[in-house]
């Protein structure tokens, strides 16, 4: 029978096979013995908008319409014909659906509940490759027509506005937005209803929820991003953070059968989640988006099993007995026979305009290899007067024509080592600039000029600079943990070899085996990625340390 009505155009056209694949006869066959086959009438709806844990559907005859509802007859998104899918990334966390499926014409399908669609992807590759680039791709449709379940009323120079589209970004959510400084409209209908500036932004949830500037866990609940913790179970492994190094533990732990669960304050992705572009993450030549390295991590995780909840804090661990368990946020107190502490650490960032927009392009937290031949015969800038801004002012002169370097204080003597202030001193091609600071930043896509001001004089300088090094240090988060595993003198968290017997003793180190690698001065309880003591700042040393404690993970569930 022909299907009249017309689906949404994509936005990539050239990928539609891949965003709605059809697949084979064989390939149905496999699902086929998962699930089970069920006649369908037409109108039939096969899940609706807000539906939790949505099953899957193959469709074996007839069609299938995916529409957004809204209007006379909704959006349609597409129609699936036979040995076409039904799905998107929300069916595999469970979230609620955005759109809902009815049938067109009788047919039949085949249907697949959550569990068996893990079970699918889990043990099938070949179709667990076709499902996971189409459900992936077709998210990416979404977010970029707009087609989401969430209005966002703010001001781009409201910073609520900026943090909650950040969340709803990070957390990969389609959503429209309305500018009050474009829109007089909204405005005054704004001020009709008394929303003052204090409520600004306001988010329209599920098209009927109005949250009046809601914290990012109000948005989490009203959108459904987290299901319900069993606060009953013991769980296996408990990962504090979602950032590379708590997703790559949860990749690990889940896909080796392990009963996770990952609590994350923010979004996941982390650190590497706000970098615009990860060039030195082996296997992406031409570099990632961290926003997209993490959005696939999130979904690893989750089709081998792993629970991840958004927007909700570990606020203390219990530790002094076993298990020992996460208090999270005030309401929650989840028992865990081992722990990875993953909370890493937040980078002091610059008070200047228009940062985030360099970050990764032009501005960068670390000096290495890379950066150095990025910038071979220019003139580059280093902020910070500690060592580490010290080692890569002297590190990047070696390839720069010029090193400036700026820092707040008035000299570098009670900052850093002696033997580096002398390098500095003594290398012609190091400029220091005491008592300066960057204030602003200039440039269409990348970094173009830099300009900075003494602070006492307030002389404003600068140069078509392309180079930022910000090297101004890094806080652990670690201040929750209230004393429970030793940490190192700036408040990393040390572990394995690095654990001295005075820490041990002072721990009172119950076993006769020493701490494993990775693990804290707590058994059971291990620390990986950049809130660990002499972790390297780098992606793909948190995704390995996440990985390597899940096998002492192992090790310790059999003691
Ligand atoms: C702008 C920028 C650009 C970068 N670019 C690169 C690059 O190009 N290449 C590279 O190799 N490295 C880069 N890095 C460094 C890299 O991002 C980090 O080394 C990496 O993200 C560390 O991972 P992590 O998982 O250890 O910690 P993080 O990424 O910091 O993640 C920790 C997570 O834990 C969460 N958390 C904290 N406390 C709690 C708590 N109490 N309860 C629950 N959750 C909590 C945080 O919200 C966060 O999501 C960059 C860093 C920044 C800031």
């Amino acid at each position: 029978m022909p299907v009249a009505r017309t689906p949404l155009p994509l936005t990539r056209p050239e990928r539609a096979q891949q965003i709605f694949p059809t697949l084979t006869a064989a390939q149905t066959d496999r699902v086929a013995r998962l699930g089970r086959l069920r006649k369908v009438a037409q109108g039939d709806v096969l899940f609706d908008v807000g539906q939790t844990v949505v099953p899957f559907f193959v469709i074996v005859d007839g069609h299938v319409e995916i529409v957004r509802p809204g209007g006379p007859s909704g959006t349609v998104i597409t129609v699936h014909g036979p040995g076409e899918f039904t799905g998107e990334v929300n069916m595999l966390s469970g979230r609620r659906s955005l759109v809902r499926a009815r049938a067109v014409d009788p047919g039949e399908v085949i249907e697949l509940d959550h569990p068996r669609l893990l079970s699918l992807v889990q043990t099938d590759a070949e179709i667990s490759d076709i499902i996971m680039r189409a459900f992936i791709l077709r998210r990416v449709e979404l977010i970029a027509s707009g087609l989401g379940d969430v209005v966002l009323v703010g001001s781009t120079h409201c910073p609520g506005t900026l943090r909650v589209r950040e969340f709803l970004t990070r957390n990969g959510h389609p959503f429209t937005s309305i500018d009050l400084d474009r829109d007089d409209g909204v405005q005054a209908l704004l001020d009709r209803f008394e929303v003052g500036p204090a409520d600004v932004p306001v988010l329209i949830c599920r098209g009927d929820v109005v949250l009046r500037n809601p914290t990012n866990r109000q948005i989490a609940d009203c959108l459904g991003f987290n299901e319900t913790i069993d606060d009953t179970k013991v769980r296996d492994l408990v990962i504090v953070g979602a950032g590379p190094s708590g997703l790559a533990a949860a990749v690990y732990g889940a896909s080796e059968g392990l009963d996770v669960l990952v609590i994350e304050t923010n979004s996941p992705g982390g650190q590497a989640g706000s970098s615009s572009k990860i060039e030195n993450y082996l296997g992406f030549p031409t570099g990632i988006s961290g926003q997209d390295l993490a959005g696939r991590a999130y979904t690893q995780a989750q089709k081998f099993g792993a629970q991840i909840v958004i927007a909700r804090g570990a606020r203390e661990l219990t530790c002094l007995r076993r298990p020992y368990a996460l208090q999270i946020d005030d309401d929650l107190h989840v028992p865990a026979r081992a722990v990875i502490i993953a909370t890493g650490a937040a980078y002091r960032r610059l008070e200047v305009e228009h940062l985030s927009k360099f970050e990764g392009a032009g501005v960068y937290y670390g000096a290495t290899f890379v950066e150095a031949q990025l910038c071979r015969g220019a003139e580059v800038v280093v902020v910070g007067g500690g060592n580490s801004a010290g080692q890569a002012a002297v590190f990047l002169a070696q390839t720069a024509r010029r090193v400036h370097m700026l820092v707040r204080g008035t000299g570098l003597a009670e900052t850093m080592s002696r033997y580096l202030i002398r390098r500095i001193e003594d290398n012609p091609a190091i400029s220091l600039h005491t008592e300066t600071e960057i204030v602003r930043l200039v440039g269409e896509t990348e970094l173009e000029r830099v300009e900075w001001r003494h602070r006492r004089t307030g002389v404003v300088e600068g140069g078509d600079l392309r180079h930022v090094f910000v090297m101004t240090g890094a806080t652990p988060s670690t201040q929750w943990l209230n004393g429970c595993v030793a940490l190192d003198a700036r408040g990393f968290i040390k572990t394995g070899p690095d654990l001295s017997p005075e820490d041990l003793a002072a721990a009172a180190w119950p076993l006769a085996r020493p701490p494993h690698l990775l693990e804290t001065s707590l058994p059971g309880v291990f620390a990986v990625g950049d809130v660990r003591s002499g972790n390297i700042k780098r992606v793909a040393s948190a995704v390995g340390e996440g990985s390597i404690a899940v096998a002492f993970v192992h090790q310790v569930l059999s003691e």
